[in-house]
């Protein structure tokens, strides 16, 4: 589909994480050209890096494309530190705008896939398929799905341009996926083997109270993001304007939904940490 409509190879978008290495995996047993781009989000911990550069070597030694998208804003390179200042308020939960920037601004007008799964969450069972045409509106965003011939005919002629998405693993479960790369002996990701469950950004908002072992583990993060709040903050103050944070621990405080009040610390995600790494 990728070649008849977009008249270049499948991209597969690597993470770095355990569904990109079957994604690329499936691809290479498929013996379709293929290429491999990553996202820089510059928020990554360093063996998600190396772990990066290290396949992205080998696969260039079988001559597969492989591409590293450095992020840009506003037209000037951009991270993930100098982002926060910039938009004036950390990223959160609801406010992903890091994601759009960092990681989805790239592959226009390409047929990717990504290693969306069901299994990872409920929002993205009711809204993702298989394959996906993407826009922003989601009324006129299509999704079909694989097993229903007459559909993904009807998908092929479609003459839409656009990023086009398939999502090969939408419907495996952490267990098929642990399986596959167990069974095929598939090199995975460091991280996996040092308890991490997830493999992105560190101190990504998404990933909840975990980040407080995640900051244990990587301090030098914290502590970007602690400058990035500081110069955040120095910037709405320069801009006359008020906020509730006086501080850039007050930020991270308030970041890490840390419910303390102001001046106590709390032990008990130490407590947890330990109990989890029993
Ligand atoms: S921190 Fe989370 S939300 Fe932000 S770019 Fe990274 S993965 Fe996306």
């Amino acid at each position: 589909m990728s070649l008849r409509l977009y008249s270049q190879p499948l991209v597969i978008t690597d993470s770095g994480g355990k569904d990109s290495l079957v994604c690329r995996e499936l691809a290479r047993r498929a013996g379709i050209p293929y290429e491999v781009q990553h996202n820089l989000t510059t928020a990554d911990a360093p063996q998600t890096i190396y772990y990066v550069r290290d396949t992205f070597r080998k696969l260039e030694e079988q001559g597969i494309q492989c591409t590293v998208n450095k992020p840009v804003y506003k037209g000037m390179p951009v991270t993930m530190w100098t982002l926060i200042p910039q938009k004036k308020f950390p990223p959160t939960r609801g406010q992903r705008y890091c994601c759009q920037i960092l990681k989805e601004n790239h592959c226009k007008n390409r047929f990717i896939t990504t290693g969306v799964r069901w299994a990872e969450s409920v929002k993205r069972k009711n809204s993702r398929g298989v394959f996906e045409n993407f826009t922003s509106d989601i009324s006129r965003r299509t999704i079909l799905n694989n097993d229903n011939a007459e559909e993904r005919l009807l998908f092929e002629s479609c003459t839409i341009k656009g990023k086009r998405i398939c999502n090969p693993i939408i419907d495996w479960s952490n267990a098929n996926v642990w399986d596959y790369i167990s069974s095929e002996h598939l090199e995975a990701n460091p991280l996996y083997g040092m308890g991490f469950f997830r493999v992105g950004c560190l101190g990504c908002p998404l990933a909840g109270k975990i980040r407080w072992t995640e900051f244990r583990m990587f301090p030098t993060y914290e502590r970007a993001y602690q400058r990035a709040f500081e110069k955040m903050l120095e910037g709405i103050h320069a801009e006359g304007r008020q906020t509730k944070w006086k501080t850039a621990a007050d930020v991270f405080s308030w970041w890490m939904e840390e419910e303390t009040i102001e001046g106590q610390i709390c032990l008990s995600d130490l407590e947890q940490w330990q109990s989890d790494n029993e």
